[in-house]
């Protein structure tokens, strides 16, 4: 009788996490930022300072 074994959940110690990072320019300041999404080029990206800058008014 074969019995239906829940398979182990896979566990790496140390697993080595790559996160991919895309590379963008703040369309306000020219920083160049880091993203983790890629997002569409004909977005405008603003860094987050900039970003603060046009949200306090
Ligand atoms: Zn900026």
């Amino acid at each position: 009788m074969a019995r239906r074994r829940r398979p182990p959940p896979r566990r790496s110690p140390k697993k080595r996490v790559y996160k991919r990072t895309f590379k963008a320019v703040c369309a306000s300041c020219g920083k160049e930022l880091m993203m983790e999404v890629a997002l569409p080029p004909e977005k405008d990206l603003i860094c987050l300072d900039c970003f603060r800058k046009s949200e306090e008014k």
